[in-house]
């Protein structure tokens, strides 16, 4: 009886970037139920993941006490069961295995990278990097943002002067017009979808730009499934109308902004009747949507990955900070940049500093006055050079630099965009640290396996993707000797000789605040008691600005920029052999690497099967009837699964969610770099389906 029980306690929901407040009811030491609260996000709406994706805490593969891998275990590879991992791996006390993990570490320098988490709090990410930064002496720290938006936030850093969000996804109450476009937030942000749909209920309207359709195709005033790879141009030739037709925001532009006149001379090749053949979209469209998006009184403009996961991602997200600044719609309500972050806490995470070339609140490791700073907070200057990416860190394993890793909740063996080479490098290390609550894919190749808390076993704030930071409590105990994630690092810490001695994350949190300007008058206590805080706050009783940038931009003289984005192609271009294109994204009942939502019993009844996306007319000239089996193959590799039937999709292009370890979507994509973002083109590759 799921309804009986003790008490509750209000939390967060661990999936999406959305951050809805939840209260976790628990009998015994068991959480039984989940329901939604009237936290600034969901007030008190939850989708199904976060009312039903909780009992992967109480899952038998849980990890409950530190493993050591056998001096006589197997060579390293996906060879360990995790409900039986005897053969490979041997328990140990905490003494041994942190001792263990922390010999393999201890002095060795740049030989040392560490990938956390998004799914890290604010305090673990702090207390990650500064980990990897003091005890190591560089900045080799980088996390699942180079996966998800570091293209945007690169971006928006270089335009704005900001990664973060200008407005909150709230603010679409206050909208007449909104574009969303490389996302499909119905299944990936469903309780945000839920404002978008009321938003076209009452009347406002909603403009959806996908290579792919979508179930927000319903409530879409202006539905444009572009080519995908086209962003720029589809983007270029709206701005190029709103240019030539004189329906730009001069009085703004002038006021807030600079580089206009190499924008606008810029757009004046990008006409939408010259690449109707590009783009798949028709001139008299594109010039609907220009209007109507120039003519808004304000407009948003939300975007996904299916932005940020190309060559080209930061020169995506250039376009659409350019279109929203040439019509002024920034920092009044109802109008604003949102890109919408994928992880509970990817903003927090980016934020607390767990990438290679910022420290915390961004502050550029290159900057001599931001490495006094942490000179004088940590008795040690960080060093100016940046460090490595997520995925050039695994490059440099394979060129030998890199030896030993420290890897805090991240799945690489699922995640990196190519997987031989990243399940190669783990395996190559001399010394691989795992602390996760189950034996992931890249548990696999650890050396010491530390057990680690579910978000339901702990304390700690997460930030969502409306920079709104919420306290996250401990509902039940971790499960056997389990421990709470600061602890251990802080342990390990303490082993390669840093004088920590926190007590609890509010110390964490304290020392963040001494660095951080975004949580000024944010404080541990004022979480406790209101559960939520948008930064900036003011003042000790501000709840939080919405809205950013009224008055000005974080960059020189106030002022927003304008960078204008030409065309790349795509990295790798359907040919004879590779006919089509892949793409792939995740689904609403699974999350990530799946290593949760697969061991959820609602979600895994839900979809328990990997499959893929394919138009009926794709699957009618395979030969293949729905529910039949596919071979997707690039250049890369190859995996075989279930088609799925579906209309929404191109019969060029293939969709594959990437939670599935039996048909892992990274075999088969393309490894390229956007060249800013470093953000691999998760979202294009060349691909051949034949029947299975
Ligand atoms: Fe959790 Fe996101 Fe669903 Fe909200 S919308 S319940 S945060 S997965």
């Amino acid at each position: 009886d799921s309804a009986a029980f003790d008490r509750e306690v209000q939390s967060v929901c661990p999936f999406c970037g959305v951050g809805c407040q939840i209260s976790l009811k628990v009998r015994g030491d068991r959480v039984v139920k989940v329901d939604g609260v009237n936290g600034p996000a969901n007030e008190g709406r939850l989708c199904v993941k976060g009312r039903f994706g909780f009992d992967y805490i109480h899952h038998p593969h849980r990890l409950t006490r530190p493993l050591i891998r056998r001096d006589d275990a197997p060579a390293k590879g996906l060879n360990v069961d995790p409900g039986d991992w005897s053969g490979v791996f041997r328990e140990a006390t905490w003494e041994e295995a942190l001792d263990r993990a922390a010999d393999g570490l201890r002095g060795r320098g740049q030989q040392v990278a560490g990938f956390g988490s998004a799914k890290c709090s604010n305090e673990e990410a702090y207390l990650f990097q500064k980990f990897i930064r003091q005890g190591f002496g560089h900045n080799n720290v980088d996390h699942c943002t180079r996966l998800c938006h570091a293209s945007s936030v690169a971006a928006l850093i270089e335009n704005v002067g900001s990664g973060a969000v200008t407005a909150t996804f709230n603010e679409i109450e206050n909208a007449d017009v909104a574009i969303v476009i490389g996302a499909n937030p119905v299944e990936n942000h469903p309780v945000a979808a839920t404002y978008f749909k009321q938003f076209a209920k009452r009347g406002g309207k909603l403009i959806v730009m996908d290579p792919r359709g979508q179930a927000l195709k319903r409530h879409a005033s202006h539905m444009l499934q572009f080519r995908p790879g086209a962003d720029v141009a589809l983007l270029n030739s709206i701005m190029h109308v709103i240019a030539d037709e004189g329906l730009v925001d001069r009085q703004y532009i002038a006021a807030m902004t600079e580089n206009w006149e190499a924008e606008r001379e810029h757009l004046k090749g990008f006409a939408p009747e010259g690449l109707e053949g590009l783009t798949g979209i028709d001139a008299d469209t594109i010039r609907d949507v220009a209007r109507t998006f120039a003519g808004a009184r304000s407009a948003m403009i939300f975007w996904g990955m299916g932005v940020s996961q190309h060559i080209h991602g930061t020169d995506n997200s250039r376009c659409l900070i350019s279109l929203a600044l040439m019509c002024g719609q920034v920092g009044r309500p109802g109008s604003g940049l949102h890109p919408l972050r994928g992880q509970n806490n990817v903003q927090g995470a980016s934020d607390a500093g767990m990438i290679p070339m910022f420290l915390p609140d961004y502050a550029p490791v290159g900057s001599a006055e931001v490495r006094q700073r942490y000179a004088d907070l940590w008795g040690e200057e960080p060093l100016a050079e940046k460090g490595l990416t997520v995925t050039e860190i695994l490059d440099a394993v394979h060129a030998g630099d890199i030896r030993a890793m420290y890897i805090l909740g991240e799945n690489p063996a699922m995640s990196d965009p190519n997987l031989d080479h990243a399940r190669a490098a783990l395996a190559k290390l001399d010394h691989l640290v795992v602390q996760d609550i189950f034996l992931t894919e890249t548990a696999n190749y650890a050396d010491v396996i530390l057990p680690a808390s579910a978000f339901a076993e702990k304390t700690g704030t997460v930030t969502n993707t409306n920079r709104q930071v919420q306290m996250g409590r401990p509902a039940t105990p971790p499960p056997g000797e389990a421990r709470e994630d600061w602890t251990i690092t802080q342990e390990l810490a303490r082993r390669c000789g840093l004088d920590w001695a926190y007590t609890h994350p509010r110390d964490v949190f304290a020392e963040m605040k001494r660095v951080m300007p975004s949580l000024d008058n944010i404080t541990w206590d004022r979480l406790e008691a209101e559960g939520a805080v948008t930064y900036p706050s003011l003042s000790p009783d501000d709840p939080g600005q919405a809205i950013v940038f009224a008055d000005g931009f974080p960059r020189p003289e106030g002022r927003a920029r304008f960078t204008p984005a030409s065309i790349i192609p795509p990295d790798e271009v359907p040919d004879a052999e590779y006919p089509m294109v892949l793409t792939t994204g995740r689904q609403l009942e699974h999350w990530h690497t799946g290593s949760m939502t697969r061991r959820s019993k609602v979600l895994d009844a839900m979809e328990p099967e990997a499959n893929c996306s394919l138009h009926p007319s794709t699957l009618r000239r395979l030969g293949v009837p729905a529910g039949g089996h596919v071979r997707l193959t690039t250049r890369r590799g190859t995996v075989t699964l279930m088609a799925r039937e579906d209309r929404a999709i191109a019969p060029d292009m293939v969709f594959l969610p990437f939670a599935y370890v039996e048909a892992a979507a990274n075999l088969l994509t393309n490894p390229a770099l956007d060249p800013y973002g470093k953000i691999p083109e998760f979202k294009f590759s060349a691909v051949r389906v034949e029947a299975a």
